[in-house]
């Protein structure tokens, strides 16, 4: 296992801000995992899970404990079958290459979550989703080492809570109890079909497609994540950066009632997408404190030139207060900061 002490939190993440981690452990075995945690134990320090950082924010002040970089990498088949398909991802590989792989072995589940930056043991962390779909739908379980017990153990998906950006890992008394090992998905060949999610549907229409094969659908979100989002080997950002904002139907009809565009699930809850309403609120493209609101997508915050948490910190109160003042809403970010200590 190798340690580094006195590593900048800014050259882990992708927004790129954040003082020094007093420790960096990383962890390219299972019984590196042990060790680190032995490690931190030994000298009293709270520890951090960590995998591409890209929903991470570091604070200027650092963190005074150990990092624990999830490095565990391979992709292993448990069973294939002309319809489904069962695998096991270590946490450290790359969560485009699980994505990749399963779309070019036919397999439907996690095609409209290509491109999302970070790694598979991340992904059930915050429940990753894009283009209509989530992790939450293919995932069987996650191998996890209990820090409260200290073994390795198996959770199935039913124990985990998954909601929009919410379970068991970042809510709740269990929240940075457990660090995930490997997780096992299940793929099949239902593949996706119209109606898709909006920008896709939209995409298919504008360009005539009608193969909806999870490798076509992983080139056309490609397509529109490279138009819209930044990548982040060039440019500093956390993706989106505040969440959507979830109602029930008597809020859904108020906020329509407001002018707001809502989109109704089946039972009549509506989601209010808050770029939208950040655009709405003149701030799409603008410069707050060394940071900027995407001209592309007011969702994200990109950091143009800043090396300090507190200018985020300023960016983020003044986009929270001008979309409070104009519609009511607050919104509430989505990556999570590290503690100080
Ligand atoms: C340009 C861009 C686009 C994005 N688009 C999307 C998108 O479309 N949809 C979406 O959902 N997200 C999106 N994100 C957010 C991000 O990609 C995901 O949240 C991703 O899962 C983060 O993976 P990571 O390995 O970088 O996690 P990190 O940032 O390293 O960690 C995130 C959280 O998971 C915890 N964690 C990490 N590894 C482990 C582990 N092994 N065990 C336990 N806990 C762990 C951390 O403690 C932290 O709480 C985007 C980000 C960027 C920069």
């Amino acid at each position: 296992m190798q340690i580094r002490e006195n590593v900048p939190i800014s050259e882990l993440t992708t927004m790129r801000i954040g003082g020094l981690a007093r420790y960096v452990c990383e962890i390219s075995s299972k019984d590196d995992i042990i060790k680190a945690w032995n490690f931190a134990k030994e000298r009293k320090l709270p520890i951090w899970f960590m995998g591409g950082g890209a929903n991470t924010i570091g604070k200027d002040a650092g963190f005074d404990g150990v990092i624990l970089l999830n490095k565990i990498t391979g992709i292993e088949i448990l069973t294939e079958t002309d319809d489904g398909l069962q695998l096991k991802a270590m946490g450290g590989e790359e969560w485009d290459d699980v994505v990749e792989f399963t779309c070019k072995k036919g397999f439907s589940g996690i095609e409209a979550m290509s491109k999302i930056p970070g790694t598979a043991g991340a992904a059930p962390v915050q429940n990753i989703g894009a283009y209509g779909q989530d992790i939450a739908r293919a995932l069987v379980s996650v191998e996890v080492f209990d820090t409260k017990t200290e073994e390795f153990r198996s959770i199935p998906r039913s124990k985990l809570r998954m909601d929009y950006r919410y379970t068991t890992f970042n809510h709740g008394e269990d929240a940075g109890r457990y660090f995930i090992v490997s997780i096992t998905l299940h793929l099949n060949k239902n593949y996706l079909e119209p109606p898709f999610y909006n920008s896709l549907q939209n995409y298919i229409l504008e360009h005539g497609e009608t193969d909806y094969s999870p490798m076509n659908i992983r080139r056309m979100v490609s397509e529109i994540r490279a138009e819209k989002l930044p990548d982040p080997t060039e440019i500093a950002s956390s993706g989106s950066f505040f969440k959507n904002i979830y109602l029930d139907q008597v809020g859904a009809d108020e906020a329509e009632e407001k002018g707001i565009p809502v989109w109704r699930s089946n039972d009549d809850s509506g989601k209010i997408n808050s770029g939208w309403l950040i655009e709405q609120a003149g701030l799409k493209g603008e410069e707050l404190h060394g940071m900027r609101v995407s001209d592309k997508a007011a969702l994200v915050l990109i950091n143009e030139k800043t090396k300090n948490y507190a200018d985020l910190a300023a960016a983020r109160s003044e986009i929270i207060d001008t979309v409070r003042r104009k519609f009511g809403y607050t919104l509430e970010q989505e990556p999570v900061e590290i503690p100080e200590k």
